[in-house]
C-alpha cells in the first residue's frame, strides 16, 4: 500500500484543528499507521524543507515550523500521497478551493496548518526522516 506523510503544523496544533484534520482524512477512507506530537527543532525543519532552501521564505518557513507542537502522521492507502494533497488544497489558501483543509480552515500561506508529501518518493524519505520503523504500524 501507498503511503504519505503528514504534518499538522504548529498554527493547526494551537488552534485545535487536529481532530478536524486527522477526520478528514479518515472518512476520505485512508488509514493511520503512525501518528506522534513533537516539537521539531530548526535542524529538522531545514533538513524537512531542504529542498526549499534557496527560496527566500526558507529562514521564516523553518522558524515557523519549529515554533511549537506538531502532529507527525503516516497515513495509508491507494493513492494517498496525491490524493492527499487534494484534500490539503493548494499552497495559498487565497487560491485553496473551498472544500479542502485550507480552503476551508487558514487564510495566510504562512501558516497553512498542514503539510502533506508532494511525491512517492518525498513520502519515504519524510517518513524514514521523522519516524522510526517500530514507531509505524
Ligand atoms: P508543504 O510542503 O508545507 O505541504 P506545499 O507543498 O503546498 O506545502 P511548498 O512549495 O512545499 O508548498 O512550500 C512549503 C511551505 O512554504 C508552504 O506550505 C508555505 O507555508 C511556505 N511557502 C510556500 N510559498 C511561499 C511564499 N511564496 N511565501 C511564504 N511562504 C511560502
Ligand atoms: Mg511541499
Amino acid at each position: 500500500f501507498e503511503r504519505t506523510f503528514i504534518a499538522i503544523k504548529p498554527d493547526g496544533v494551537n488552534r485545535g484543528l487536529v481532530g478536524e484534520i486527522i477526520c478528514r482524512f479518515e472518512r476520505k477512507g485512508f488509514k493511520l499507521v503512525g501518528i506522534k506530537i513533537l516539537h521539531p527543532t530548526k535542524a529538522q525543519a531545514e533538513e524537512h524543507y531542504a529542498d526549499l532552501s534557496t527560496k527566500p521564505f526558507f529562514a521564516g518557513l523553518c522558524n515557523y515550523f519549529s515554533s511549537g507542537a506538531v502532529v507527525a502522521m503516516v497515513w495509508e492507502g491507494k493513492g494517498v500521497v496525491k490524493t492527499g494533497r487534494t484534500l490539503i488544497g493548494a499552497t495559498n489558501p487565497a487560491e485553496s478551493t473551498p472544500g479542502t483543509i485550507r480552503g476551508d480552515l487558514c487564510i495566510e500561506v504562512g501558516r497553512n496548518i498542514i503539510h502533506g508529501s508532494d511525491s512517492t518518493d518525498s513520502a519515504k524519505a519524510e517518513i524514514t526522516l521523522w519516524f522510526k520503523d517500530s514507531e509505524v504500524a
